[in-house]
């Protein structure tokens, strides 16, 4: 499961290890040995490190980048 979130400079992203400081965004996925799951361990994704996963993209809107953080998917039809 995915939930975006916005951090409030306490968080930090389990990939790169780095501090995701206020008002960045940052996503939080339930996975179990690298594997998006229901219910798991909760692994914090940067915006950078969502990106690369794919996790996120950018969308762009009249000329804007605006950062999308992929709904999530249904697990159960793959
Ligand atoms: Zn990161």
């Amino acid at each position: 499961m995915r939930r975006g979130c916005m951090s409030l400079g306490e968080v930090k992203c389990d990939i790169c290890k780095r501090n995701i400081p206020y008002p960045e965004r940052y996503l939080v996925v339930d996975e179990e040995g690298g594997v998006e799951v229901e219910k798991g361990e909760a692994v914090h994704y940067c915006i950078e490190c969502a990106l690369q996963k794919n996790y996120a993209r950018y969308k762009e809107e009249k000329g804007e980048r605006i950062l999308t953080f992929f709904s999530e998917p249904n697990i159960a039809s793959e």
